[in-house]
């Protein structure tokens, strides 16, 4: 019997497997902590069009909570008491559950050195927005991390007039989408205007506030707005004491639990995908993928295992890429539509005579299609 679940973590994990439990007819109190200051609302539009100021922050709410769902903002949980089964918030109260959502996420990976002031990432709205009212004053940028988040960013700032530099110590986008299709994005981007610097051997921010980045040899690169999107770092400080099971992240089964009467999901939750080595998923789909399967199987412990959605999408320098399937997608692919060197393409990837992933580039088509082509073997 459970009267009480407490969902920490008030984003679209959370969110997602609050409103599945209850669409699940489970009707016992409900609590959904956060510890921001507003609203749930989604990340995605952070780096797009929440940054560029083409879209109004409040467009990014997530749908509401149940009515019965009693969401308390600015509420952060610092402690886990599971053999009590008691989270202690940061004001000192004391809750009791009898079920556990962790859906604490992540936050983002900073370079700045301790006191080192001025170092701008885009993980929350107020990241975004602070960028935001910066860019109608700057004329140059520094995106350090050429990743999605990274790519993403200097596509906003250079299409609002920027000159933008990426510095990474690897090719933009190449880790995660391999040769084939990063260098696709990356040339166009380059024929965009942006701008690259290669820093094998990393780099450090200067200045207090920062005003530039070294890279190396006594080289710097000034900029109006200098940018980390250098990765995220899951939110489990508040565990650390509590006898879970951390990885890099809170350690899930093919189902989403982590102990009896907890489970986890989105950017927060690791699973080991073999013997010692651990994966976060940090997409959307992710997030809602397992919100709704941490739900069920808290409420059903003996549920089988969940089906993964490795489905994600970026857009950036005019480019709409949909992508199905694990990462790095290694290889060159077959080419099943359109025409790659006209920056619109249909490609699938190949382990032997298994279709593991598939990507579509300015290519309109069904979602549940694309996903079709990827058949994923967990
Ligand atoms: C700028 C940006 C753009 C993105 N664009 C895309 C995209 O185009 N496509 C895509 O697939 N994915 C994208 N993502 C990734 C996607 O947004 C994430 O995977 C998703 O937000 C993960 O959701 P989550 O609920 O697991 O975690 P989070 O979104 O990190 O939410 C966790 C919540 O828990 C709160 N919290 C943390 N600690 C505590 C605590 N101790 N107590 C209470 N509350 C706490 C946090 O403040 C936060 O509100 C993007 C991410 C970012 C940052």
């Amino acid at each position: 019997m459970m009267d009480r679940i407490i969902v920490a973590g008030g984003s679209i994990a959370g969110v997602t497997a609050a409103s599945t439990l209850r669409s699940e007819g489970w009707s016992g109190e409900l609590i959904v902590l956060s510890d921001e200051h507003v609203m749930p609302y989604s990340r995605v539009p952070l780096s797009k069009g929440v940054l560029a100021g083409t879209q109004q922050p409040e467009t990014a709410t997530l749908a509401a909570l149940p009515k019965d769902v009693d969401l308390r903002l600015g509420q952060r949980a610092v402690a886990l008491h599971s053999e009590s089964r008691t989270i202690e918030l940061a004001g000192g109260e004391r809750l009791n559950y009898d079920g556990l959502v962790i859906a604490t996420g992540s936050r983002a990976r900073r370079l700045a050195t301790a006191g080192q002031q001025g170092e701008l990432v885009v993980r929350t709205m107020a990241d975004a927005q602070a960028i935001s009212r910066q860019i109608p004053t700057a004329s140059t940028a520094i995106v350090v991390g050429g990743g999605f988040l990274g790519m993403e960013v200097a596509s906003t700032l250079l299409h609002h007039g920027l000159s933008v530099t990426v510095v990474d110590r690897e090719p933009p986008l190449r880790r995660v989408l391999g040769e084939w299709l990063s260098d696709l994005l990356v040339t166009n981007a380059y024929a965009q205007g942006m701008k690259f610097v290669l820093a094998e051997n990393g780099v450090e921010l200067l200045g207090n506030p920062v005003r530039a980045v070294g890279i190396g040899q006594s080289r710097e690169l000034k900029a109006d707005l200098i940018i980390s999107a250098v990765g995220d770092l899951p939110n489990t400080e508040w565990l650390e004491t509590s006898g879970l099971r951390l990885a890099g992240g809170v350690v899930i089964d093919d189902a989403c639990r982590v102990s009896p009467g907890i489970v986890a999901a989105g950017d927060v939750a690791v699973q080991e995908v073999e013997p010692a080595v651990f994966r976060r998923t940090p997409h959307w789909t992710n997030a809602v993928v397992q919100g709704q399967a941490a739900a069920r199987a808290l409420l059903d412990p003996t549920r089988s295992p969940y089906l993964p959605d490795h489905y994600f999408w970026t857009e950036q320098f005019g480019v709409d890429l949909k992508v199905s399937g694990r990462l790095p997608l290694n290889g060159p692919p077959r080419i099943l539509e359109g025409d790659p060197s006209e920056m619109s393409t249909l490609a699938q990837w190949w382990n032997g005579d298994i279709p593991i992933a598939a990507a579509a580039l300015n290519h309109k088509m069904p979602v549940v299609r694309l996903k079709a082509l990827a058949a994923l073997h967990d």
